[in-house]
């Protein structure tokens, strides 16, 4: 059985949307339900603003190459 992984009316996930990460919901972080800035790349892809600087090169803060389109995880 295949589960959906991203679902529009889901209830329980107050965003709809994971960040691919750490592929929690961009709404939570690991420090509980506090709000944190979402970075949402061109291509559509939600991160955590923090994480994505985590993993980001100094030299290409100003564009964020984009891990999942890398790893072909879309
Ligand atoms: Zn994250
Ligand atoms: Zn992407």
């Amino acid at each position: 059985m295949r589960r959906l992984l991203s679902h529009p009316n889901a209830t329980s996930k107050p965003s709809g949307h994971k960040c691919f990460l750490c592929k929690r919901d961009v709404a939570f972080t690991s420090e509980g339900d506090v709000f944190q800035p979402v970075a949402v790349l061109p291509c559509g892809h939600t991160f955590h603003d923090q994480c994505l600087q985590n993993i980001t090169p100094d030299d290409q803060a100003k564009d964020p190459p984009c891990i999942p389109c890398a790893l072909g995880e879309n």
